[in-house]
């Protein structure tokens, strides 16, 4: 090899990890403001990564770390409907939100809630086929510690974009009423599963009598189109350096 030959090696190296970092570190990304309200999507909160989605299975290691670092970075929690109602005027806001309903959000997430005195608003779905749910027991419990938020996110986990009128209305409606039946409280959240959804969704969400929703488009923004809220995603291999990146940019990586 000649040294030119080991030089152009070098720089090929170089510019490979450089692109690599930049697109998994996106610091180049600029910084949301300060008054605009953080929204982390998560699912579940456990030791075992699942089998068919493992991304979407935080550990409560992880959690805890991520929990430290709002923590001393001064951000306040709120549950969605506080957020909504405009409580947040004076901090730097964050929500925590969990898809689907999960046991571990019980056993493995709400423990840490309470450690740190954070607020969490869970999307619960009744018939969700193949997860490991939430009691009405465990439901109940975290209503009551006024912690807890319980919204709605379909009664199957519909995709609510291809369904029937009837049928995408009905599950809306339906899965409001039986979070509504187990709290004892009014279910002003809701969470479109996988994220789908059209005009015609939001306005079925909205007749329903849902006070916000949210997407799975990744983003920081002032919450002016309360039906249509962007959230930051934090997954089971997001590292804290990631974290605050999505913390302070909406996102981590392309
Ligand atoms: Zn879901």
């Amino acid at each position: 090899m000649t040294l030119n030959m080991i030089l152009a090696t070098g720089l090929i190296i170089a510019t490979v990890g450089f692109i690599y970092l930049a697109a998994h570190y996106n610091f180049w990304r600029s910084k949301a403001s300060k008054a605009h309200p953080r929204i982390l999507m998560y699912h579940s909160i456990n030791h075992h990564a699942g089998i068919s989605h493992p991304d979407l299975v935080v550990t409560p290691a992880n959690f805890k770390v991520q929990l430290q670092y709002l923590k001393n970075n001064h951000y306040q929690f709120f549950t969605m409907s506080e957020l909504i109602a405009g409580q947040q005027a004076t901090s730097t806001p964050v929500a925590l939100t969990f898809d689907d309903g999960f046991a571990d959000n019980y056993t493995h997430m709400y423990p840490l809630l309470k450690e740190f005195n954070a607020k969490a608003t869970i999307f619960l779905c009744p018939e969700m086929p193949k997860i490991n749910k939430l009691s009405k027991q465990q439901i109940q419990e975290m209503q009551a510690s006024g912690l807890v938020e319980f919204g709605a996110h379909t009664m199957t986990h519909l995709n609510l974009e291809q369904a029937p009128d009837e049928l995408a209305q009905q599950e809306i409606i339906q899965s409001k009423q039986h979070i509504e039946s187990i709290t004892g409280v009014a279910c002003q959240s809701f969470a479109y599963p996988y994220g789908r959804l059209n005009e015609r969704t939001v306005n079925f969400v909205k007749n329903a009598g849902f006070l916000c929703a949210v997407t799975v488009k990744k983003g920081i923004e002032a919450l002016t189109n309360a039906y249509m809220v962007k959230r930051i995603s934090v997954l089971g291999k997001t590292n804290i350096v990631q974290f605050h990146i999505a913390m302070t940019r909406g996102r981590y990586r392309v």
